[in-house]
């Protein structure tokens, strides 16, 4: 459904992504793990448009989209850092990305802009309720992001990628601003989201546990390369090199 082929990337003289390719299916949860600076966050960048490679190829459900932009592609990127915006509500959060899309031009039609304009906002008050259900966060709509914990926000910006119905979720250790136990528990809150969804996700990380216990198949990413694609337990039990098995912790 994703696809990634021969990604080559530089900043200056130096190569960050040496030719990177790696296919993703629909509904998979795959992880993008290795040391800090190896080029994961460049890497997803490339796949969400925003950055182009210098050469190679990025194609979402067999359309090559690599001179297309961001926001045509239909992928939901979560941050780190949880870029709500703090003057609006919860339930403002989750409209924007819709508005946006549904009253882009049609709003600004004289006769008919306020009659589309009323329709779309019932269809998107409706789609960010259901939404809100999913996640367990009807009571918070009302609030603004400052009077959230930070597992809370972190709910809040799944749910405003999750309105939009994307074709895959993209997350940038979305959970590194959390502490140790509230972590564990988003890992665990990420998988059941992903078990009921059904939906793609993209996760990069670069936390060997957190890779281990929460994909189908990981990406062991060093130096601008990938190393070694599979399965969790294929990755730990038959890691492709020394530098795979040192960096997962494989037994000896
Ligand atoms: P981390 O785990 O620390 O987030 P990462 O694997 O996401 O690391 P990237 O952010 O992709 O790493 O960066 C890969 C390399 O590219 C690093 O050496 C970084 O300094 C460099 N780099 C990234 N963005 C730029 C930029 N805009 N200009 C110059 N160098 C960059
Ligand atoms: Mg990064």
């Amino acid at each position: 459904q994703i696809s990634l082929s021969g990604i080559h990337k530089s900043f200056g003289s130096t190569e960050v992504l040496k030719g990177v390719s790696l296919d993703i299916e629909a509904g998979e949860f795959v992880t993008l793990v290795g040391p800090s600076g190896c080029g994961k966050s460049t890497l997803l960048r490339i796949l969400a448009g925003l950055d182009s490679a210098d050469t190679g190829d990025v194609r979402i459900q067999a359309q090559s989209v690599t001179q297309t932009r961001a926001a045509d592609r239909n992928l939901a990127m979560v941050f780190q850092s949880y870029a709500l915006y703090p003057h609006l509500s919860v339930a403002e959060n989750m409209m924007t990305p819709l508005k946006m899309r549904e009253l882009g031009w049609a709003g600004r039609l004289p006769i008919v802009g306020p009659l589309v304009a009323r329709r779309a906002c019932r269809d998107i008050h409706a789609r960010v309720e259901a939404v809100a259900e999913t996640l367990k966060i009807t009571p918070l709509l009302a609030r603004k992001p400052g009077q959230l914990s930070g597992g809370q926000r972190q709910r809040v910006a799944l749910g405003r990628a999750m309105v939009r119905d994307p074709v895959a979720f993209l997350m940038d250790e979305p959970l590194s601003n959390l502490d140790a136990a509230l972590r564990v528990h988003m890992r665990a809150e990420l998988s059941e989201l992903h078990r009921r969804l059904n939906a793609t996700f993209v996760y990069v990380t670069h936390d060997q546990a957190e890779a281990l216990t929460m994909s189908d198949r990981m990406a062991v990413m060093m130096q601008g390369e990938i190393l070694q694609v599979g399965p969790p337990d294929e990755i730990y039990h038959n890691p492709a090199s020394l530098a795979v098995a040192r960096f997962i912790g494989s037994p000896a």
